[in-house]
């Protein structure tokens, strides 16, 4: 029978690669995201690779509205054998100017949303005996970085509720990991730059060269391909025996 996977954030940048990678692979998807021409993104996605889709609006701050998008994609399908957990949002600022707005809704979208989705998907995972849930977490679930109060927060707690549901997760064939990207280049990091160029007073270029890349012991952006076939490897049903791993995608950040 054919595969099902919900990504959370799946209309933009990391989540659409995913997609598309999974697509190539013939799952059904159930797309997500706020982008306005979202149900256009997915159904491109859909006509290329030929697959079954389905498409949400759902906004991760709304607990109800990820229950009803959980509950209408097994609705649609069946199942889900897959839930990535993406969607994310940033702000950079000294703590002391910290917006208590951005606190709430970067924790409530990049962790709290992780959460809402799991639970919501667990019982048909549970009595499906088989799940692969997969959350796309940060090298800053690892590492901090200064002005980035809340993501370091959000991105630690979600590597912390991996381990956790890998726990209860295995006696019933349901995996979890999350996996550590370094910087890829997509819209959540080309909306940073003018807020760290102020803030470390530089030009966007050097914002890029010397914030950015100088955590990389390789100088280069990590693809959205390579964050995209790591999740399909977790994905794999041979993966059955790695769960509760917070994977370095990082262009050897970590190494330092
Ligand atoms: P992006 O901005 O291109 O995509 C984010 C997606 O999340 C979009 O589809 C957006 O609509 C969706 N989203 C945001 N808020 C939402 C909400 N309230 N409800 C529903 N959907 C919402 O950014 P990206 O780089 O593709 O980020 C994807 C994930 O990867 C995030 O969790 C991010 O923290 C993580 N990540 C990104 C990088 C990077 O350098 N780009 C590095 C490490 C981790």
């Amino acid at each position: 029978m054919t595969k099902t996977i919900l990504i959370t954030g799946s209309t933009s940048g990391i989540g659409l690669g995913i997609a598309r990678a999974f697509a190539a692979l013939g799952y059904n998807i159930a797309f997500n995201g706020l982008e306005a021409n979202g149900a256009e993104i997915a159904k491109a996605v859909a006509d290329e690779f030929k697959i079954k889709y389905s498409f949400s609006p759902a906004n991760m701050l709304q607990p109800e509205a990820i229950r009803t998008m959980v509950a209408d994609a097994i609705t649609a399908f069946g199942k889900v054998d897959v839930l990535v957990n993406n969607a994310g949002i940033q702000y950079v600022a000294p703590v002391d100017e910290f917006p208590e707005d951005k606190w709430d809704d970067i924790i409530a979208v990049n962790l709290t949303a992780a959460f809402h989705a799991t639970k919501a998907v667990w019982g048909s995972m549970k009595a499906n005996k088989y799940g692969r849930i997969i959350n796309i977490a940060s090298a800053h679930g690892l590492r901090a970085s200064a002005f980035k109060s809340a993501y370091v927060a959000a991105k630690h707690g979600i590597v912390g509720f991996t381990k956790t549901m890998a726990l209860e997760g295995a006696p019933f064939g349901i995996t979890c990991n999350a996996i550590c990207p370094g910087y890829v280049d997509t819209p959540i990091v080309r909306k940073q730059i003018p807020q760290q160029a102020e803030i470390h007073n530089m030009t966007e270029q050097e914002v890029i060269e010397n914030i950015f890349l100088e955590r990389h012991a390789v100088k280069e952006f990590v693809p959205i391909e390579l964050v995209a076939q790591t999740t399909v490897f977790l994905a794999a049903e041979q993966a059955g025996t790695i769960t509760g791993v917070a994977l370095p995608v990082d262009a050897g950040w970590n190494a330092h």
